[in-house]
């Protein structure tokens, strides 16, 4: 993917701060952080999103996402963490190479993530939860 940035920081095209790398993945800093030490993860291979990632691709990722965790943690007094995957445009997804964040939290960091609950989807829940379990492992 030429006109990816994110093949470019793997390719060394474009600059990044890379804390970890090994042969699968590579965590760099994200370049608008949240919070200090938001960190990126991606394939070094491209895929788009969820869909298009094989699984052992996201095994390599979350390997990665716990061993940055652990290093946030001692080298940044990191006391909590969000994870944080868009896949997809309609879920925010604005770089179309699969990438988890890591969101270091600190206490009174006040940093909001809004989701607002919908109760009233509580009535469908036995339709969709047939509806889900009879495509899962299809
Ligand atoms: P998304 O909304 O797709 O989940 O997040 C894309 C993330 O990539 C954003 O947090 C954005 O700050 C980050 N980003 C975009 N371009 C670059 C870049 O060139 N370098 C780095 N390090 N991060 C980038
Ligand atoms: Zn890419």
């Amino acid at each position: 993917m030429n006109d990816c940035i994110f093949c470019k920081i793997v390719k060394g095209d474009a600059a990044s701060w890379t804390v970890y790398e090994d042969e699968s993945v590579k965590a760099f800093l994200d370049i608008n952080p949240v919070n200090i030490g938001h960190t990126l993860i991606i394939p070094k291979k491209h895929y788009k999103d969820l869909f298009d990632t094989p699984k052992e691709e996201l095994m390599h990722m979350m390997k990665a996402a716990k061993k940055v965790s652990y290093a946030l943690k001692k080298a940044l007094r990191v006391t909590s963490l969000n994870l944080y995957l868009a896949s997809g445009e309609d879920a925010g997804q604005e770089i179309h190479h699969i990438h988890l964040h890591i969101i270091p939290r600190f206490p009174g960091d006040n940093i909001k993530i809004h989701y607002r609950p919908k109760p009233e989807l509580r009535q469908k829940f036995d339709e969709i939860q047939l509806k889900i379990r009879s495509m899962i492992n299809l």
